[in-house]
């Protein structure tokens, strides 16, 4: 690969010169909004973030942004991949085509200094603040996902990925009033954040081993209920491709379920879990 600049050896950090003022006003502005949720609360309004948490959450970041679109651990049928995608759009991640450049990143260099969200920076860096400063690096993050830059239908919606929210912004708006767009967009968006956050900060420090891989993950089972079996993180990292991230008995995982949930109905298949990552996992 090309050389680094001076800058880029250096430890990861936060800095104000560096904000990506976009995710960062959209952040803070969605954290904010979280303060008004108390006084828009209704059971109805609950109902809504809590399923919109599992379809746009649950569904469209770690089924599809993570297992199906980064590590293809699964095949689907294309319209469905679509439309999975768009679901993942809803949690203002960023498109498809960053947010897995980022993470297949992650993968090839955890817990280095390339890395662009280890707990070995700090804490804070690992869980928000990398997400809100332009690359340290100074990397084209969409580089690392030359597949979906060839799919046009993922340009689109890796350029207009805040469009599916808006919009779901405004049918909530239309069916529910404001508890529905307080609890449905920003207290949904913002527990989804934390979520997947805590993945890259928590599932890199705290939790037990299954497998000596080379980083710092590890699997951590608070993290797998906030992030449908995502927690399960050190499995994940010594067997990226494996569309089961729990590998032993109690190690559910919400995410697998709905894959092969999915291929009972014919739109999952070629489902990747290697013989051998169950086998170790439970010999360890
Ligand atoms: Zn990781
Ligand atoms: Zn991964």
């Amino acid at each position: 690969m090309g050389q680094s600049t001076p800058e880029s050896v250096a430890h990861p950090h936060f800095e104000w010169k560096h904000v990506d003022w976009v995710p960062f006003t959209a952040i803070a502005i969605l954290h904010a909004a979280c303060l008004l949720a108390p006084f828009f609360f209704t059971w109805g309004a609950l109902a809504v973030g809590v399923t919109l948490w599992w379809l746009a959450g649950g569904i469209g970041i770690c089924l599809c942004y993570h297992r199906l679109l980064t590590h293809r651990s699964f095949k689907t049928p294309k319209w469905f991949e679509y439309f999975l995608t768009a679901m993942g759009c809803l949690n203002l991640q960023g498109g498809p085509i960053k947010w897995v450049g980022t993470h297949r990143i992650h993968h090839k260099e955890s817990d280095t200094d390339l890395d662009p969200h280890s707990p070995k920076h700090g804490f804070d860096w690992a869980h928000m603040l990398w997400c809100v400063i332009n690359d340290p690096q100074g990397r084209n993050l969409r580089d690392y996902a030359p597949d979906l830059q060839r799919d046009p239908v993922m340009v689109w919606l890796d350029k207009y990925f805040w469009v599916p929210q808006v919009a779901l912004g405004f049918a909530l708006y239309a069916m529910g009033g404001w508890p529905w767009v307080i609890w449905g967009v920003a207290v949904r968006t913002v527990f989804t954040y934390h979520a997947t956050w805590f993945v890259n900060s928590a599932s890199h420090t705290w939790g037990y081993r299954n497998f000596d891989t080379r980083e710092l993950s590890r699997n951590l089972w608070w993290v797998s209920v906030l992030a449908f079996g995502e927690g399960w993180h050190n499995n994940h990292h010594a067997y990226p491709r494996s569309a089961a991230h729990g590998l032993r008995r109690l190690e559910i995982d919400p995410t697998y379920m709905t894959i092969k949930l999915l291929s009972w109905v014919g739109l999952a298949r070629d489902i990747h879990v290697p013989e051998e990552a169950r086998k170790q996992a439970r010999a360890a």
